[in-house]
């Protein structure tokens, strides 16, 4: 399997031509890339054969681990049928048959449409077009603001940054769009005016793993009834059991109107999205062709055939590895070994949501640090000498590896945290307990 990779010479050919996202680009081309070549399980591996815990699940994308033979098998006997046709116009057996499989997920009836597309972006994009123009055709086009939350992420392209509450992200192209911090905010707006609110459920994940408070969807859930406004659940990043369950919107009983899911859709392995919506919703779309209730919206790889088959192989996974039930047992060891770092008086919060979670740094009298130093990119760098990739939201480390991570590698992961904090932060000294 393995090969002898050049890494200097494709470090260089990166730093000559690359243009990453996210990044500085000035730094980045100053640095040491490091160049992964494989995956096997919860483990990537670089081009000089070191291996690392993959701690934040290659950018929250992948559930099962790398490299597994039911996903891996799936995409290449799809492979040898065919590699995209096109959903408009014809369909193909894996997306047919992942459309229904994930209508089943859900109560019956519940949320029995599903419309594909590319990313978590398009996902949020889709269900945004849906729900104004589900307004435009009722009779109602005065409903067409949406609500979304303070530190809101809902991905980059422009309706769906503009949902966005994070101001470093989202500045420049702005929708009108309210912002509220908790459903009661819903009350000082002019509800007849809402198409939908939008909210990553039960936790935040670019903001900084900020978990909401139990309760608070279905609160939610019941302000929107009571205002008429539309339910637009991102579960991009809470899907697929990172939470402990399915979906998030099953801790608190909610179903939405709309629910968009991707990065681990395929397991992690090709990029594919799916917005999930209501008979109501779908059916105010049908009607005579010069009616003009076509929903006008669609990308050249929606329904991608490969990508479909590795989502059908991903769901097959979660049922024939038990993989929830075997979850839960490793949750209560997460908690239990980042309960371990509160001694470090750097260490300000540990904020943890199923099987994800933010260590959050500050200086140990509790006051943020300056986000210039970058102490919690330092932190992820240092870490890696240790056998952890992980990348943090300013100062707050993320830990979320695949579901397929064993109670061993989370140990050496937290250990792993615990060495990177204490060398980067120095006033960070571990503190006997009171
Ligand atoms: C990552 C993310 C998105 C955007 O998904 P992309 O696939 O990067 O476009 C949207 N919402 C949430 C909650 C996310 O974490």
């Amino acid at each position: 399997m393995s090969r002898n990779w050049n890494t200097e010479s494709l470090r260089e050919l990166d730093r000559a031509h690359s243009w990453h996202p996210f990044t500085q680009m000035r730094d980045w081309c100053a640095g040491e890339p490091l160049v992964l070549v494989e995956g096997d399980g919860a483990i990537v591996r670089d081009s000089d054969g070191r291996e690392y815990l993959d701690g934040n699940s290659s950018i929250w994308t992948n559930i099962h681990g790398h490299r597994h033979p039911a996903i891996t098998r799936a995409i290449r006997e799809q492979l040898d049928r065919v590699a995209h046709v096109s959903f408009l116009g014809t369909t193909n057996a894996p997306a047919s048959e992942l459309a229904s499989r994930l209508a089943g997920l859900f109560p019956p009836g519940a949320l029995p449409r599903v419309f594909f597309s590319d990313d978590g972006s398009t996902a949020i994009e889709a269900a945004m077009k849906m729900a104004a123009r589900f307004w435009e055709l009722g009779g109602c086009p005065q409903r067409s603001r949406f609500v979304a939350f303070d530190h809101a992420y809902h991905g980059d392209t422009a309706g769906a940054a503009s949902l966005g509450g994070i101001d470093a992200f989202h500045a420049g192209h702005r929708f009108p769009v309210d912002r509220i911090s908790d459903p009661n905010g819903l009350d000082r707006l002019a509800t007849d005016e809402i198409a939908a609110v939008v909210i990553e459920p039960l936790i935040q994940g670019a903001a900084g793993m900020r978990v909401w408070p139990a309760g608070m969807l279905r609160r939610l859930r019941e302000k929107c009834d009571a205002t008429g406004a539309l339910l637009i659940l991102d579960e991009v990043l809470t899907g697929f059991g990172r939470t402990g369950r399915m979906f998030a919107c099953e801790h608190e009983d909610v179903i939405p109107d709309f629910l968009c899911l991707a990065k681990g859709l395929t397991g992690g392995y090709l990029p594919l999205a799916a917005t999930l919506t209501t008979e109501k919703i779908f059916a105010a779309f049908l009607g005579e062709f010069s009616g003009q209730k076509t929903f006008y919206y669609g990308h050249s790889f929606t329904g991608n055939p490969l990508g479909c088959a590795a989502a059908l192989a991903c769901l097959d996974v979660f049922r024939d590895e038990n993989v929830l039930e075997n979850l839960q047992p490793k949750i209560a060891e997460m908690g239990r070994l980042l309960d371990g770092l509160r001694d470090i008086s750097g260490v300000f919060e540990i904020r943890q949501c199923g099987f994800m979670a933010g260590i959050e740094i500050r200086r140990p009298d509790g006051t943020p640090l300056p986000w210039q130093e970058r102490t919690g990119g330092r932190i992820c760098e240092a870490a890696r000498a240790h056998g952890l990739l992980t990348r943090p939201v300013l100062d707050t480390l993320v830990l979320m590896p695949p579901l397929c991570t064993t109670a061993g590698q989370l140990e050496r992961a937290v250990g792993a945290l615990r060495r990177a904090i204490l060398e980067t932060v120095p006033a960070s000294r571990s503190q006997p307990p009171p």
